[in-house]
């Protein structure tokens, strides 16, 4: 076989065998195939798209490129959650201990990330003394415990698709849905969990703007997941402005804690109702999302998903006092209120605009090597359908650098068209696919 002649098949539109799918991933993963020939072929399937049975196949190659976690030692139902990512998302640190109040085993594992602010397992480092590199039997060992365990995505896991990511990062071949899919669901499926639900993301915010690409993404992405043996849901969310107020990975966890403790945003609070929902019913343990919504709604109310975060934080070397005091959490020096220059009804937020202020203030990283400043970020203080008058504050920024702030505040002006039409306020929940 030869990489060159898959190039042309690929080109000309023709479907690839599986033989062919498994000796293009076996060989790039080992360097056998160059970066330039895999680019032609990401090219390729830009263009030409991929069946059904393709892109299954390079999912499972790609899944197979590295280590298969096995959770099979895990007492319970292993549900994972996996979401397409957006601004202000910090939903695995509130959802997590949720389900797992709720006996759910959530057996996490979440990639550091590039972007506007960190991953979930930067987030986390919010808190003093937590680690994410923890081994994978004290990871088995702490979900059966627990009930809930999150660590860093370990090397093996689908180096496949890492390497192949990071090409198509630079040859400007991610958007494509087969590719995504792939990319994606590789992963889930090497980490292990018997059911997935999926938080698909659509908006300015988000990789699919549309969602007529978002609802065909859940599709492929469900599609796989059944035939990888996984219990898969997935969930269109909107992604048109932030979700809930705060941006950036200390201020991000406090909202996380703030929705544990019942007073949190009312789209993140239902954002999280919601794929728990899915979760429950998806593990078994409740027998419907009503039955399921109840339980969660209680998890809350009692203070018994808080106290989960708590336990969670604690055995991973974390400081539990963190979650009852958000005020240990990291602090930037320069607080500073932007105020808006018109009066009227906010139509529209740039989403991505927001999550680039977070950028700029060093929330997030541009490669793999940028460090992140935990404790900068924005505070928002209107949404989509909010009326504000001219001079009242639009967002708190908080930052460690002038100049960051300057950028960060002109940035979010712009960020925000206001006017006198009235506009409803969107609902986070756009539809599910299973
Ligand atoms: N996230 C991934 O893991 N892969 C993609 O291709 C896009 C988003």
């Amino acid at each position: 076989m030869r990489m060159y002649d898959l190039i042309v098949k690929k080109k000309k539109g023709l479907e690839l065998s599986g033989d062919e799918i498994a000796f293009m991933i076996a060989e790039y993963t080992n360097d056998n195939i160059p970066d330039y020939q895999m680019s032609a072929m990401t090219m390729a399937i830009c263009f030409n798209g991929m069946s059904r049975e393709e892109t299954y196949e390079l999912t499972e190659a790609m899944a197979k490129s590295g280590e298969m976690l096995d959770l099979s030692m895990i007492k319970g139902p292993t549900v994972d959650k996996h979401s397409t990512g957006g601004v202000g998302d910090k939903t695995s640190l509130a959802l997590g201990p949720m389900a797992a109040a709720c006996g759910v085993k959530v057996a996490k594992m979440s990639g550091a990330g590039l972007g506007h602010t960190g991953g979930t397992t930067d987030k986390l480092k919010s808190i003093r003394g937590f680690r994410t590199d923890i081994s994978t039997s004290e990871f088995i060992d702490n979900v059966n415990r627990i009930g809930i365990a999150i660590m860093g995505q370990t090397k093996n896991l689908a180096p496949a698709d890492k390497k192949l990511y990071a090409l198509r990062d630079v040859t400007a071949t991610v958007d494509s849905i087969p590719l995504i899919a792939s990319s994606i669901m590789s992963k889930k499926l090497a980490a292990g969990a018997k059911s997935i639900v999926l938080d698909v993301k659509t908006g300015s915010g988000a990789f699919m703007k549309n969602k007529d690409d978002a609802l065909k993404l859940a599709g492929e992405m469900v599609e796989i997941g059944k035939r990888g043996n996984r219990n898969t849901i997935a969930v269109i969310t909107n992604m048109d402005e932030p979700l809930g107020y705060m941006v950036g990975n200390a201020l991000e966890f406090k909202e996380a804690i703030d929705t544990l403790r019942g007073n949190g945003p009312s789209d993140f609070t239902r954002l999280c109702y919601t794929l728990g929902s899915y979760m429950l019913v998806a593990g078994g343990i409740s027998k419907s999302r009503e039955e399921a919504l109840e339980k969660l709604e209680n998890a809350v109310t009692t203070g018994a998903a808080l106290d989960k975060l708590a336990e969670f934080v604690e055995a991973q070397g974390g400081d539990r006092e963190y979650i009852y005091n958000t005020e240990l959490l990291p602090k930037a020096h320069i607080i500073k209120e932007v105020k808006s220059h018109q009066s009227g009804c906010v139509q529209r937020i740039a989403c991505d605009e927001v999550g680039m202020c977070s950028l700029v203030l060093g929330g997030g990283r541009l490669t793999k090597e940028s460090e992140i400043d935990l404790s900068v970020g924005l505070e928002l203080k209107a949404k989509v359908g909010d009326y504000i008058n001219e001079g009242d504050t639009l967002a708190i920024i908080h930052a460690n650098d002038e100049d960051e702030l300057k950028e960060a505040a002109l940035r979010l002006i712009g960020a925000y068209t206001i006017g006198e039409e009235k506009v409803n306020k969107s609902d986070v929940i756009i539809g599910a696919v299973d």
